[in-house]
């Protein structure tokens, strides 16, 4: 008989032991890189005694990771870049949808997902970059006009195959028609300078060292050298801002639908979405909060405002397999 109780009491105190573990602990799969997330993930800790802890991948290989581990997965959170990689997550079925009043509050409907399955956490801008000892911002205006003539063999990009550039496309295919996408695209590829580069920093960087005279990337990397290096001749120029404005990006996340914690998961989410996190969220890689009651670091806010492109972003996920086809028909490596 006593046998018999202290088996049962062990047996309670095994299961709830395990509840309480997995109702204080969360694992995040990210693809934003450790830095970018191991002080603010240690907060919410601190504040809220959840225990967050992560493993840091490409995005490709941590979906597929997800897609592997299936129901075993320790995941309960997917953080990645671009809405493309966001979207592709949740064609892919490991995503859950989640209805929050809060997160729906705090962060802009064009940069979360119309189901949603994903939402923004951070934004960046994808735009003009020029040599300072060559190009004035008078001379330019949009993605578009990077194509004409006035460009030939000044032109720098990255290569095709990131998604960032795939997201840019699709958002243009998007904005002015699939036909004119393709002539802006074909424009680009006859006015490079150089063969496509493997990073936004090698172009800057060659941009810099004047092998070409305008490029097109992100603006966290332009503050990163920026920062590092202030007198190097390159200025930032907010691209489209008499058409549709300049393309934005998220780097954002969503809750995995294997999680057995899916509670504590979205409250992690909303409490990322919310001021404090906002704010150390974007600082930490130079980006906008998607929070627009936060204001960006003010290195960042030099840089200006800007009218920014608000479609919303799921269109850089739809368009990304016609996008892809595009730039592969005209010739953009
Ligand atoms: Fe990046």
């Amino acid at each position: 008989m006593k046998k018999a109780v202290i088996i049962l009491l062990s047996v309670m105190v095994f299961f709830t032991g395990a509840s309480v573990a997995a109702q204080d602990e969360l694992v995040v799969y990210s693809a934003r890189k450790e830095h970018l997330i191991k002080d603010l993930f240690g907060q919410y800790e601190k504040e809220t005694g959840v225990k967050v802890t992560y493993i840091t991948g490409k995005a490709a290989v941590l979906l597929q990771r997800i897609l592997s581990e299936g129901e075993g997965t320790k995941a309960d959170i997917l953080l990645t870049v671009d809405a493309g990689n966001l979207w592709h997550a949740a064609q892919k079925g490991v995503l859950e949808p989640v209805n929050s009043p809060v997160l729906s509050a705090n962060i802009p409907a064009h940069y979360r997902d119309p189901a949603n399955m994903w939402f923004g956490l951070s934004v960046r801008a994808r735009t003009i970059v020029y040599n300072t000892n060559k190009v004035t911002p008078g001379d330019l205006s949009s993605y578009e006009a990077l194509a004409g003539a006035d460009w030939h063999k000044r032109l720098l990009l990255r290569t095709s195959k990131k998604v960032y550039n795939q997201s840019l496309v699709a958002m243009l295919i998007e904005t002015l028609g699939r036909e004119k996408t393709e002539t802006i695209v074909k424009g680009w590829v006859n006015n490079l300078a150089a063969p496509p580069y493997s990073s936004d920093t090698k172009v800057l960087e060659a941009l810099a060292a004047g092998q070409g005279d305008v490029g097109v990337v992100n603006t966290y990397y332009y503050g990163r050298l920026m920062k590092k290096n202030p007198d190097l001749p390159l200025g930032i120029f907010w691209a489209d801002q008499a058409g549709s404005g300049v393309h934005v990006n998220v780097s954002g996340a969503g809750v995995v639908k294997y999680s057995g914690n899916t509670a504590q998961a979205v409250k992690f989410l909303e409490w990322l979405s919310g001021k404090d996190a906002q704010k150390v969220f974007a600082d930490a890689n130079m980006e906008y909060p998607v929070n627009t009651s936060v204001t960006p670091h003010d290195f960042v806010k030099g840089w200006g405002d800007f009218k920014e492109n608000r479609i919303n972003l799921t269109k850089a996920g739809e368009l990304q397999a016609e996008a892809i086809k595009l730039m592969d028909m005209a010739g953009y490596k």
